[in-house]
């Protein structure tokens, strides 16, 4: 029996509420605390219709550590899962070091005025949290997330030696817009427009943005050109998985999706910093999120599936072996068992079990870890089993 705070009521938030409400022998008490406390009042209505079950909800603005720090002390929870945007992991990490609560979140910190998708910030609190005697748990999604433990699993279980590892990931879902994007779209579009950079013999690459390109076969889903981005897994990779000549991450784009960000681009829409506007400070991202698509409405209408895996290159036994260890998830599905499309659910789904992972003690340790240093045994099985089954296919 385990009592958790979710914070942020996105699309994920959305998935995480509804996965733990369904596991009530595990999640006993489940409280979702958001800047607007009308979007926890809907997901808590879903759930009270979806799965018979009550649960409780709190307004909070998790970039203030005290009003952070006081929910903790009132509802003391043995674990919190962070879904709000990477710009709130550090206020509420320090409000877990304050009251020795354990932490969770899907996406690494981000200054927001820099887009840099590194983990420095966050690895910088290991002795804080270790000398608390509790556990922090970085990017616990699918992406990072799922495809971290996909590498300790091949680590352990499938080679002598990796050598090389591609990450893909594709969408190829339909929503029906001309132009959306599935997890908020600051950090998304942050992510995309930064230049690409891969590892390999030793030392970072890096590429023009969308500038590299390849075309891959994805289970269930056939051929779609991925393109090379920089993705914060890859940073914690290279660290822990041992003997790596090369690791790059892939992500596929339609091209109508490209024709709009470019657009987009060059008339400054995307930019990050503060633009004088009528004598107001405005910036130009944060005002074309106002516009678009919310992520965690585009589930109903949304068909077609993600084909999200890892491809693995390396030696077993004496011999040479191509492994690629994927999950697909269907929108429309995810839509009719949590209100939610695909992306939501493939990052939300990964949060609830490391939940689960850490309150049943199968993963445990004090300081702050990345999946791939934690048993991948316990965690796949449980994901399987709680929507995100994987497969490995020879290659
Ligand atoms: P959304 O924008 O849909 O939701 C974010 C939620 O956080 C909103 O409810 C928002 O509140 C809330 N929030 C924002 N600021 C604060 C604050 N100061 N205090 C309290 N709540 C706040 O995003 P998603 O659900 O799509 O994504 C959630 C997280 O998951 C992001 O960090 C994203 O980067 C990550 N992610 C990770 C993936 C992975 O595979 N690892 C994939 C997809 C997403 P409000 O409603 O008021 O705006």
């Amino acid at each position: 029996m385990g009592k958790v705070l979710i914070i942020g009521a996105g699309g994920v938030g959305r998935v995480v509420a509804h996965k733990c409400a369904q596991i009530p022998d595990l999640f006993s008490d489940i409280l979702l605390a958001s800047r607007t406390l009308r979007r926890c009042e809907v997901i808590k209505g879903q759930i009270r219709k979806m799965c018979g079950r009550d649960i409780q909800i709190a307004q909070l603005d998790a970039d203030n550590v005290a009003q952070t720090a006081a929910l903790l002390r009132g509802f003391k929870p043995d674990v919190v899962i962070n879904v709000a945007l990477p710009y709130q992991d550090l206020p509420i990490m320090d409000a877990c070091l304050q009251t020795g609560t354990d932490y969770l979140d899907t996406a690494n910190y981000e200054p927001p005025d820099q887009a840099r998708f590194e983990y420095k910030w966050q690895w910088a609190y290991h002795d804080r949290y270790r000398d608390a005697g509790i556990m922090a748990l970085l990017g616990s999604g699918f992406d990072p997330g799922v495809t971290n433990v996909f590498c300790a699993y091949a680590q352990k279980e499938l080679f002598d030696e990796i050598q090389y590892i591609d990450i893909l990931d594709c969408n190829a879902g339909d929503h029906g817009h001309p132009f959306a994007t599935n997890f908020n779209p600051e950090i998304n579009i942050r992510e995309i427009t930064q230049r690409g950079r891969f590892w390999q013999d030793g030392r970072w690459h890096e590429t023009d943005p969308l500038s590299e390109s390849m075309t891959f076969e994805f289970p269930e889903v056939g051929p779609r050109k991925a393109y090379l981005l920089y993705h914060e897994e890859l940073e914690s990779l290279v660290k822990h998985i041992q003997g790596l000549c090369r690791i790059r991450f892939w992500m596929t784009f339609g091209d109508e999706y490209l024709t709009h960000l470019r657009v987009l681009q060059n008339v400054g829409m995307t930019r990050i910093e503060p633009i004088e506007y009528e004598g107001r400070p405005i910036v130009p991202i944060k005002f074309l999120k106002a516009l678009l698509p919310d992520p965690a409405e585009l589930g109903q209408n949304y068909t077609g599936r993600t084909s999200i895996g890892c491809l693995f290159d390396g030696i077993k036994s004496g011999k040479r072996r191509r492994v690629f260890i994927y999950n697909v998830c269907d929108h429309s599905e995810a839509y009719q068992e949590v209100r939610a499309q695909a992306v939501s659910y493939t990052t939300g789904v990964p949060a609830m079990v490391s939940a689960m992972m850490m309150l049943t003690g199968k993963w445990r340790g004090k300081g702050v870890f990345n999946l791939e240093q934690l048993d991948p045994i316990p965690f796949l099985d449980a994901l399987a089993k709680h929507g995100l089954p994987w497969y490995v296919k020879e290659m």
